[in-house]
């Protein structure tokens, strides 16, 4: 059980000035932010993050989606950091989610879903080293 996971404020929700409520949630939640940067994604670095969903139906609006705007990405510390962050978001179409979960509250739908959150450990630490380079990882 790995201690990080690793997040983005989707394009969605920046757009529509939620970026600083769903930090309250990420810190409320108990969540310690290791790094966290304002970006905005080219359509090649939504190629690559998203490559093991290369070939789904929704893989071109989703990077399409993903590199609309500007995003914040996240490095976040808890233990057992991935499910945790799973469970905060909620599930991925909103209409799913469960009650108090952020998508619930700030998703649009099923591809504009405000957040993403890794799904394993192993993943976590890949999607944290695509976007942030060691010396940001430094804590304290
Ligand atoms: N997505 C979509 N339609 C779908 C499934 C996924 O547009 O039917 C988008 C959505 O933005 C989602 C992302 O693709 O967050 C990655 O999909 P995944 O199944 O990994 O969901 P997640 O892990 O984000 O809950
Ligand atoms: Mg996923």
């Amino acid at each position: 059980m790995g201690n990080q996971t690793f997040a983005i404020i989707k394009p969605d929700a920046v757009k529509n000035k939620d970026t600083g409520l769903i930090l309250d949630r990420v810190l409320k939640a108990g969540f310690h932010i290791v790094a966290g940067k304002l970006l905005h994604m080219s359509l090649q670095q939504a190629e690559g993050f998203y490559e093991i969903h290369k070939g789904k139906p929704f893989y071109d609006e989703l990077i399409t989606f993903m590199s609309s705007g500007q995003c914040m990405v996240l490095a976040l510390e808890k233990e057992n950091a991935v499910e945790e962050w799973r469970n905060t978001i909620g599930s991925t179409n909103p209409d799913e989610a469960a009650e108090g979960t952020i998508r619930k509250d700030f998703a649009t739908n099923v591809g504009l879903n405000a957040v993403h959150g890794s799904d394993s450990d192993e993943n976590a630490q890949k999607e944290i080293a695509f976007f942030f380079s060691d010396g940001e990882l430094r804590v304290n």
